[in-house]
């Protein structure tokens, strides 16, 4: 039996939706990283894969069964539509299925030149591809839907950046590669058929109810707005900005994708950016949320014709159903920031949780430990032992008013708690060291932080340093860039 078999769906049933794609090859790749866990859960043998990991993951051999395709797509860029994207630097090579029968997209990324490269180079270097496993497998052990990276390797090559960087090639899975962009790259040249068939797909790989729904389009878009809605609150509950929220990279499998100008916001505040090319700080913390219904609407937008033939009756009917997306956001804010502070929140728990982040705000403090020390003070019944704010008093007050709210066991809650609120995150400085180094040919900062990242909710011994925040200097001037 082959290390690797892959099938190809996608590529059988959606002809006219990409370009078979043709590998540049790479002289000397070596395997960097393999997750075996993952390899493990796609039911196939990591140490075989190991072998040939380096020759499969830089496409320059195909496993057995591959249709690489490169993917054609559109999107709404920082509010702008550019008709034309596609996989410029990746190619999807085919779908894994799992033992329990889902199949998976194998795909790769930094892997060449491809018709939708336009400008680029179709390349990546080691510092994006790392951190995208990084944060990836951050995110993943968090509890947080998003595509995995299976493998990375270095190419051998420099690629031109400011400077010249050591190259690299990424393996990820995603449940499907299908964006609203998909959809808008039809829609914007008036290809019907393409659209029905497009939605028809999805629903069979990620909305399967909803092909008995009395309108399709309809029941795709809210089951769509549900899972966005419950990933951007997932996002908000762990301060993630994504940095880059355009309509190419909202999936229709709701799962976080493209890990670009990404991070883990330190001390709280909502208007928190780091993405360099984020002038307008469209995408800051706080406005996530929002992006992600605006990006349904223009999702919404290519199944109109889908939901009525009417024109007028079906923009009701979508608008209805997009309104639905505050109810979704709401209850999956109110589930998981009740959660955070111990309780089983409803609508009138909503103030005492925001007055704790507002408290948060006001005193810059960093947001992880402001919801990870909340156990710590229960566990010993005295507030000083939060040790966050300024004065004691600055806490003292809300807690009290917390502690009345809470019903239970402390020491329950407590532990409850710590399986909500990490005590370990990315952590922008460690990210940056962790590449830095890596970039310089030394893996072991980026090995031991993804150690560390692999379990972020039990506190273990020797792992301070990985707690707290950068220097607040360091803070201050991060900066992440797109790395294409
Ligand atoms: P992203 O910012 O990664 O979502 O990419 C936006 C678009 O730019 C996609 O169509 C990518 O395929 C393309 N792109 C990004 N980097 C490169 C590159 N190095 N070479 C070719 N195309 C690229
Ligand atoms: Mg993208």
């Amino acid at each position: 039996m082959s290390v690797l078999t892959l099938h190809h769906n996608f590529a059988d049933q959606m002809p006219g939706f990409y370009v078979p794609w043709e590998r540049e090859g790479f002289s000397d790749p070596t395997l960097i990283y393999f997750n075996d866990a993952l390899a493990i859960e796609l039911g196939l043998d990591p140490e075989k894969l190991k072998e040939k990991g380096a020759q499969l993951f830089s496409g320059n051999v195909l496993p057995e069964g591959a249709q690489p395709i490169a993917q054609v797509y559109a999107g709404h860029q920082f509010g702008g539509f550019s008709p034309q994207l596609g996989d410029g630097r990746a190619a999807m090579l085919g779908e894994v299925v799992d033992p329990q029968g889902q199949a998976w997209d194998l795909a790769l990324k930094g892997s060449g030149r491809t018709v939708f490269s336009r400008g680029g180079d179709g390349r990546a270097a080691v510092a994006p591809v790392l951190r995208e496993v990084l944060i990836s497998h951050a995110m993943h052990h968090l509890g947080i839907p998003t595509t995995r990276a299976l493998a990375a390797v270095a190419t051998g090559e420099f690629v031109r950046r400011e400077q010249m960087l050591p190259g690299a090639v990424l393996a990820r899975t995603a449940a499907s590669h299908i964006r609203v962009g998909t959809f808008s790259y039809f829609a914007a040249k008036g290809q019907a058929a393409e659209l029905k068939q497009l939605m028809d797909y999805s629903i069979s790989r990620h909305a399967p109810d909803a092909e008995k729904a009395e309108i399709p389009a309809l029941a795709l878009l809210d089951a769509t707005s549900l899972k966005q809605a419950q990933l951007i609150a997932h996002w908000m509950s762990v301060g993630f900005i994504h940095g880059v929220m355009n309509t190419d990279n909202t999936t229709l499998s709701g799962e976080t994708i493209d890990y670009g100008p990404c991070a883990f916001m330190d001390r709280f505040d909502p208007r928190t950016v780091y993405s360099s090319i984020d002038r307008q700080s469209r995408y800051a913390y706080g406005n996530q949320p929002g992006i992600g219904q605006w990006n349904l609407s223009r999702f919404a937008e290519t199944l109109l014709f889908l939901v009525d033939s009417e024109q007028d009756k079906a923009v009701e009917l979508a608008t209805a159903t997009l309104r639905a997306y505050s109810a979704h956001y709401g209850a999956a804010w109110l589930e998981r920031f009740g959660a955070k502070v111990g309780i089983q929140a409803s609508e009138e728990d909503r103030p005492l949780i925001q007055a704790y982040l507002d408290l948060l705000e006001l005193h810059k403090v960093d947001f992880t430990q402001g919801f990870r020390r909340l156990s710590a003070v229960l566990r010993s019944g005295d507030v000083a032992v939060c040790g966050l704010f300024p004065s004691e008093a600055s806490f003292a007050g809300w807690s009290e008013v917390w502690m009345e709210r809470l019903q239970g066991d402390p020491d329950e809650i407590a532990d409850a708690l710590d399986r909500v609120n990490p005590i370990y995150i990315a952590r922008n400085h460690r990210v940056e060291a962790a590449l830095t180094a890596a970039t310089g040919g030394d893996l072991g900062p980026f090995e031991e932080l993804m150690e560390v990242l692999a379990d972020p909710f039990t506190q273990r011994e020797g792992l301070e340093d990985y707690e707290g925040p950068a220097p607040s200097e360091f803070d201050a001037e991060y900066q992440t860039f797109c790395g294409t």
